[in-house]
């Protein structure tokens, strides 16, 4: 068991618009390879579905450490010491990149940081991109975290 180090915002790398489900993950993480990526346990923590409603996808109790059963599997050489959150799209029509969060998933993903932050000041929170070359949560972090009002 680890203490908790970082806060990991992902997307789901769908385009834009479309609606993503908890079984639609399970499915790309741990169906075995080649149909998933053979994975033990999902990628992330909690989903950020279009209409701004959080679905929790790995139990978590909320404290301090990572405990072994709240391990997911986001971004590698980290996630013993992370908790990894995702919103469903990231791309645009063609499947380029795009910071593609609808109002409602903003607001969600900002009152979830907000209290995250208010009871873990000491974890970071960073942008999957800030870890790995990836294009991936499709925005920057630090400038939105600067905009409702945390010091990244
Ligand atoms: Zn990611």
């Amino acid at each position: 068991m680890a203490k908790l180090q970082y806060l990991v915002i992902h997307c789901t790398a769908t385009p834009e618009g479309r609606e993503v489900s908890a079984a639609d993950i399970r499915r790309w993480h741990t169906s075995p390879i080649p149909t998933g990526r053979g994975w033990r346990q999902v990628g992330y923590t909690d989903l950020f579905h279009l209409d701004g409603s959080v679905e929790r996808l790995v139990d978590n109790n909320e404290d301090g450490n990572v405990d072994p059963w709240e391990i997911t599997n986001g971004a590698a050489g980290y996630n013993s010491v992370s908790r990894h959150i995702v919103y469903a799209g990231g791309c645009d029509a063609s499947m380029r990149p795009k910071d593609t969060r609808t109002e409602a998933q903003k607001e969600a993903l900002k009152k979830y940081v907000l209290d995250f932050h208010a009871k873990h000041p000491d974890v970071r929170i960073v942008g999957h991109n800030q870890l790995a070359a990836k294009a991936c949560p499709s925005f920057d972090v630090p400038q939105w975290l600067q905009e409702i009002g945390i010091k990244a």
